[in-house]
């Protein structure tokens, strides 16, 4: 039984549960999701998601929980973990990621926006992107693939088991991106 787990400290948990959930059926795997926020529940998972949300607020949360350590050797052991959004900053924040980023970078008027985006890593049809406030990664180190960009900005990479989104893959029905994540289980 493969046990996923969605930090719920804060940002939108219980969508990702759902998309998660629809994404282990599409593969047929044994298992279940849980919003998970204690060191204990944290150490036992098989991969984490952080989600999107206020990256201030979880990043405080986070050290009071005493979970970052727990994340920190998580990422250790190689299991995997995405970072979507304010997730994505904490992976970064975290030194998950060897990524540096720039929080709220497509402005004002762009807040919140939807696009088509070639990902090739998840097929060569369109992967529609819900982008809410979002950052970006402005630098890439070694080791450090770039899997998607907009607008010649970089919005999605991996490094090794960790998995960096700009956007929200639990807000769309697709779910080829979470069983692309789900892959990287040793
Ligand atoms: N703007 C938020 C931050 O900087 C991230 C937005 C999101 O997760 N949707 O933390």
């Amino acid at each position: 039984m493969i046990k996923i787990g969605i930090l719920s400290l804060q940002g939108d948990v219980s969508e990702h549960v759902h998309h998660t959930r629809q994404a282990m059926k599409d593969l047929s795997i044994r298992g279940d999701v849980y919003a998970v926020k204690n060191p204990d529940e944290v150490r036992e998972l098989d991969a984490l998601i952080i989600p999107g949300g206020e990256s201030t607020t979880i990043l405080k949360l986070l050290k009071e929980y005493g979970v970052d350590r727990e994340i920190k050797n998580l990422a250790k052991k190689k299991v995997p973990i995405m970072g979507t959004c304010a997730g994505l900053i904490l992976l970064s924040n975290l030194g998950l990621m060897d990524i540096a980023v720039s929080r709220n970078a497509f402005g004002r008027q762009r807040e919140s926006f939807e696009v088509d985006l070639k990902i090739l890593r998840l097929g060569k049809e369109p992967y529609h992107a819900v982008f809410i406030r979002a950052p970006v990664i402005e630098k890439t180190g070694k080791g450090v693939e770039v899997l998607a960009e907009y607008d010649n900005r970089v919005i999605m990479a991996q490094q090794g088991n960790l998995l960096a989104v700009a956007f929200h893959p639990e807000l769309t029905s697709d779910t080829r991106l979470i069983r692309y994540f789900l892959s990287l289980r040793k």
